[in-house]
C-alpha cells in the first residue's frame, strides 16, 4: 500500500453496480508491505457476527469505530468478519517431520492468504517463534512440540517418552508453548492391533495437573472410545479430532467447557488411514472405518450438547495448509453456518483471548463481496485480507 493510491471514491475493475458491493483498490503489484504509518483506511459493510451494517477505520493497524477524517474507502456494502481462526494446525510439520524455515513460511502464508490470522499450532517440531516477528504473518498460539511415545505415534513428529517422562516433558514443552502442551492420547497399538491409549491414566492426570500448576492448558490428539473417557476424566482441556466420544463424555466435556476441534478436514481421511493399516492390523482399520462412518452424528452430538467446537484444518504433516474455508463447510453439517463461521473466527477469538473489531483492536478482518451466511463456498475467495491494518491478500491485492 502506498500514497500512489486511487483518489477516493474511484472504483478500481470490479466496478460499482447498483446494489453490489464497491471495493476500491489500493495496492499495486510487488509483495504486500505494511502501509505508511498515517494510512487512515475505512471500510462499510455487514458485520459479523452482528449482522449490522457498520462503518469503521483504520488508523496504525487498529480499529476505529468514531469517524476519522481524510480516511481512504476501502469497501463499501462488503461483508467483513474477524480474522478466521485455524484452531488446530502444524506451522514447520511436514509429512516426513521438521520443515525448512522457507517451507514454514510459505505453510503460514498460504493460510493468511485463506483469510487465517490465528493460528493455534497444536504442534511442531521446529522453533517457529520468529514468526512473531514478521507483522505479515499470522499470529501463533503453540503448543510446543508434539509428547507421544516411542512408536506409538508418526515419526519425527513428537518428543516420545515412556510414561515415567511425562510430567517433566510437559513442564518442557510448556515452557516452548504460548500456553497450551499437546498430547497424543492414543494410536494404534502394533501388539493388539487397534487403537489404544498411550499413557496410563493416572500418569495423564499427574501431567495435566502439572500443567495446571504451570498455568498452561493441556490438549490430546484422540481418535478411539478409551483415550478420550479417560483424558476428560483426568481434567483436559482440549480434545483434538474426538471421533470416538461418547454420550457420557460429552456430557462431562459440556459441563466443563472442554474444548473440541474435530478436524473435519482431516477426519474425511481416516478411510485411507484405513486402508493402509488393513492387510496387517485389520482390526484398526475397521475401528477407524467405524469412526468415519458415524463422524458426523458424534461431532453432531456433542455440538448440541453444548461443546465448545472450533474450527481446525489439521493442516501439516498430511493435510495442506489455506483450508479454512472446507472446514467451515463441513462444520456447517453439523451446526449450520452460523455456528461454523463462529467457529472460525468471533467464538474461535474469544476463546484464545483474541478480540473482535472493537475499537482499539488490533486491524485483522476479512472482506468478502457476498454474505458467506448465505453460502460458505464465498468464505473460500476473500476480497481482502487485512492483518494489523495492512492489505496482505485477497483478490483486491494486486501482488
Ligand atoms: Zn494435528
Amino acid at each position: 500500500m502506498g500514497h500512489h493510491h486511487a483518489p477516493p471514491g474511484l472504483p478500481d475493475t470490479l466496478g460499482a453496480e447498483p446494489g453490489r458491493p464497491e471495493f476500491f483498490a489500493h495496492t499495486h503489484g510487488g509483495a504486500p508491505q505494511r502501509p505508511p504509518e498515517r494510512t487512515r483506511l475505512h471500510l462499510n459493510g455487514v458485520l459479523l457476527p452482528d449482522g449490522a451494517s457498520v462503518d469503521l477505520w483504520v488508523v496504525d493497524g487498529l480499529i476505529r469505530t468514531e469517524p476519522v477524517a481524510d480516511a481512504v474507502t476501502v469497501c463499501r456494502g462488503a461483508w467483513l468478519l474477524p480474522g478466521l481462526v485455524d484452531a488446530h494446525c502444524h506451522v514447520g510439520l511436514g509429512a516426513d517431520g521438521a520443515v525448512p524455515a522457507e517451507v514454514a513460511e510459505t505453510q503460514a502464508r498460504t493460510d493468511r492468504d485463506a483469510g487465517t490470522l490465528l493460528i493455534r499450532d497444536a504442534g511442531s517440531p521446529v522453533d517457529t517463534r520468529w514468526i512473531d516477528e514478521r507483522g505479515d504473518l499470522p499470529r501463533i498460539i503453540r503448543a510446543g512440540r508434539h509428547i507421544a511415545r516411542p512408536k506409538r505415534y508418526l515419526r519425527n513428529y513428537a518428543e516420545e517418552v515412556e510414561p515415567d517422562e511425562l510430567v517433566a516433558e510437559v513442564a518442557r514443552q510448556a515452557v516452548r508453548g504460548d500456553g497450551w502442551v499437546k498430547l497424543v492420547g492414543d494410536w494404534i497399538d502394533r501388539e493388539h492391533g487397534d487403537l489404544a491409549p498411550l499413557w496410563p491414566q493416572d500418569v495423564a492426570a499427574a501431567a495435566i495437573a502439572k500443567a495446571h500448576e504451570l498455568g498452561v492448558r493441556v490438549t490430546a490428539h484422540c481418535f478411539g472410545e478409551e483415550s478420550v473417557q479417560q483424558l476428560v476424566a483426568a481434567g483436559i482441556d482440549g480434545i483434538e479430532h474426538g471421533t470416538g466420544l461418547d454420550a457420557a463424555t460429552i456430557a462431562a466435556m459440556a459441563a466443563r467447557q472442554v474444548a473440541l476441534v474435530p478436524t473435519m478436514v482431516n477426519l474425511e481421511n481416516f478411510p485411507s488411514f484405513a486402508a493402509a493399516g488393513e492387510a496387517k492390523f485389520p482390526a484398526y482399520a475397521a475401528h477407524m472405518r467405524s469412526l468415519h462412518a458415524r463422524r458426523f452424528e458424534t461431532i453432531g452430538a456433542a455440538v448440541d450438547a453444548g461443546v465448545p467446537v472450533f474450527a481446525g484444518t489439521d493442516a501439516g504433516g498430511q493435510v495442506g495448509h489455506g483450508l479454512i474455508a472446507a472446514e467451515v463447510g463441513l462444520l456447517a453439517k453439523v451446526g449450520g453456518i452460523d455456528f461454523a463461521l463462529g467457529a472460525a473466527s468471533w467464538r474461535a477469538r474469544e476463546w484464545l483471548g483474541a478480540s473482535r473489531l472493537v475499537d482499539g483492536a488490533s486491524a485483522d478482518l476479512v472482506v468478502f463481496d457476498a454474505d458467506p451466511r448465505r453460502d460458505p463456498g464465498v468464505l473460500a475467495s476473500p476480497s481482502l485480507v487485512m492483518l494489523r491494518g495492512a492489505a496482505v491478500a485477497g483478490t483486491l491485492v494486486h501482488g
